[in-house]
């Protein structure tokens, strides 16, 4: 995205109009095409799915379909290893619920992780270790080699850290994981909107991910699992869609995926997310990476030439800058950021573990999209030389 280019992007976006949205880590704003093809499912194309035997219906399912073969294809999986979910947080709970322990009790997850990838495990019965972090700020895999034992059925990380922007040596996680017996789950929520992601290439068992960080709507998202390994996991929810044959003695179930999509499904959230997806491949997830890159490298030279400001995670943090100034609070901060229009999200990010290992009750965290360009930044920057002026 060359600097005209992001002009072009940002006027597709009718909801940022004069606001600098740096907020997309938590949900991404929507582009005009997808808002179009959510309002025309509903306008014009409304049905039911795989269950009408009139035209809209079967017409309905075959986009249905085709949404599930553009998310496989978004990360190089197949159509019949995506399951659609409500998003990452019920893929992961139903890995955690479905996956039969096999006499292994123990998750490896780290100190960085989401409360979606520590909570659903523990509620699962799983003893949960956390692998500590390098210095800048990513899961240290060294830790993570000698921490991994037979007991472990599962490595569970973040693709990208939603706090610190860390990108996994993902591949490498796998080997790891392999090397004991264990599988591995990717928590992608924030890797596919600005990585290119190949799960074969990476060797990942599992895979989830949200619609609505990917510029789609909320409330649809996707669990990719390894074929045989996802068809072999018994069903965690039963009702219509999901079954074979019911009888009041015994009930049969589909095979994979649909053994996992009980109930009516989120009809045009499906259609809404393959417009996201289409849309953010039209860019190419490349230039979307590269241009938040650019991004990033900008926001952190600027954090750093202002006194009195921490920044938090690694140089080549994917979209992401974690921030702290010194001796206000980030809730004070990004109040005053919102009074001069910039928004950016103050907190623990859902990550609770994290800011005790970074020694912090919270920190601000401004993210980034294919819309977001160096006006958002220099908003950003005025805002916190209006922060330090106003608490001294
Ligand atoms: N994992 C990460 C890294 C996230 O950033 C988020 C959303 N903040 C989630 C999981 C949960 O995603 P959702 O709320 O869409 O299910």
């Amino acid at each position: 995205l060359s600097p005209n280019s992001a002009l072009d992007v940002r006027a597709q976006f009718p909801a940022i109009e004069n606001w600098h949205y740096l907020d997309s880590a938590a949900t991404a704003q929507k582009p005009q095409a997808v808002i179009d093809a959510i309002t025309n499912a509903y306008a014009r194309d409304y049905a039911t799915v795989h269950r009408g035997v009139y035209q809209r219906s079967s017409e309905m399912t075959g986009r249905y379909e085709a949404a599930r073969a553009a998310a496989a294809g978004l990360i190089d999986g197949q159509s019949n290893e995506v399951v659609f979910t409500r998003g990452a947080t019920e893929a992961i709970n139903l890995v955690a619920r479905s996956l039969p322990k096999e006499g292994r009790n123990r998750v490896l997850l780290s100190q960085l992780e989401h409360h979606s990838n520590i909570v659903p495990w523990q509620l699962a019965g799983y003893q949960v270790d956390a692998v500590p972090l390098t210095s800048d700020g990513r899961i240290d895999l060294d830790a993570a080699e000698q921490m991994l034992t037979e007991e472990h059925r599962i490595v569970a990380f973040a693709h990208v850290s939603n706090v610190l922007g860390s990108i996994l040596d993902a591949k490498r996680a796998a080997e790891i994981a392999h090397s004991k017996g264990a599988l591995l789950l990717l928590d992608g929520c924030q890797a596919v909107p600005r990585l290119p992601v190949d799960v074969a290439a990476i060797g990942a068992d599992f895979y989830a991910f949200s619609g609505h960080k990917l510029y789609g709507p909320t409330g649809i998202g996707c669990l990719w699992g390894r074929y045989d390994l996802l068809n072999s996991l018994p069903p965690w929810q039963g009702g219509g869609s999901m079954i074979d044959r019911v009888t009041f003695a015994e009930t049969t179930y589909l095979d994979a995926p649909m053994r996992f999509e009980a109930g009516t499904p989120h009809i045009v959230g499906t259609v809404g997310l393959h417009a996201a997806i289409d849309w953010a491949q039209g860019l190419t997830i490349d230039a979307i990476h590269a241009h938040e890159c650019a991004l990033v490298a900008e926001t952190r030279a600027a954090l750093s030439s202002i006194d009195g400001v921490t920044i938090y995670g690694p140089e080549d943090s994917a979209g992401i800058v974690s921030f702290n100034v010194d001796g206000v609070h980030p809730h004070d901060t990004a109040t005053i950021l919102d009074d001069v229009g910039v928004a950016v999200r103050a907190g623990h990010h859902c990550a609770q573990p994290l800011m005790g290992v970074l020694g912090v009750p919270a920190t601000a965290r401004a993210s980034f999209a294919a819309h977001s360009d160096s006006s958002d930044i220099e908003a950003l920057v005025r805002g916190i030389e209006q922060v330090k002026r106003i608490f001294g």
